[in-house]
């Protein structure tokens, strides 16, 4: 749980670094307005997608399950400034899969948290593969990232294309090629 008053000190304190006056109108509500949303958009913190794809139905000879253009927001850990794009998630059942809805629901637990495109999509394959246990799991995300648009190298549009594969995906090639198939890659 977030400590509102903390983070509001913080931002009043960010404000005076910067060379702003926190107490002018359009200042004043400011640091509330972002304890509020940092509770909001940090909620992944701490938390496990366990209630999400802990739930799982059997489904015997099911092929490859694969959840496309997944739309999630996630914060940079290195500048605390948005990327946002779309993550691909798949996984090859063993027996068991989870309701469609909440593979998007275990990205967001991801996402929401000082995070880097990398360990999100990692994370995101192995939860796939401690919760459901399958054959194996794919996740390919693509994202613009606010850190590289707005400032130093400034290349707005720029995505930043990241994929892990487990189990048999790592295993087999015609699998990953299928997977980039599928996705429209
Ligand atoms: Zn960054």
């Amino acid at each position: 749980m977030a400590d509102r008053e903390k983070i509001e000190r913080a931002v009043t304190l960010l404000l005076e670094g910067m060379g702003e006056d926190p107490s002018r109108e359009g200042l004043a509500e400011t640091p509330s307005r972002i304890a509020r949303m940092y509770e909001e958009i940090f909620a992944g913190i701490g938390k496990t997608p366990e209630s999400y794809l802990g739930k799982t139905f059997s489904a015997e000879g099911s092929g490859m399950v694969l959840e496309k253009g997944i739309v999630f927001y996630s914060t940079c850990e290195h500048h605390l400034l948005p990327f946002y794009g779309k993550a691909h998630v798949a996984y090859l059942p063993d027996g068991k899969v989870v309701g469609l809805s909440k593979l998007a629901r275990a990205v967001e637990v991801y996402a929401r948290r000082p995070q880097l495109q990398e360990r999100l999509t990692a994370q995101i394959a192995d939860a796939l593969m401690e919760y459901l246990q399958p054959k194996g799991a794919m996740v390919m995300v693509e994202a613009e990232h606010m850190c590289m648009a707005m400032r130093g190298i400034k290349k707005p549009g720029a995505q930043t294309v990241t994929v892990v594969s487990r189990g048999v995906f790592a295993e087999e090639k015609e699998l990953r090629e299928e997977f980039f198939q599928m996705v429209g890659r």
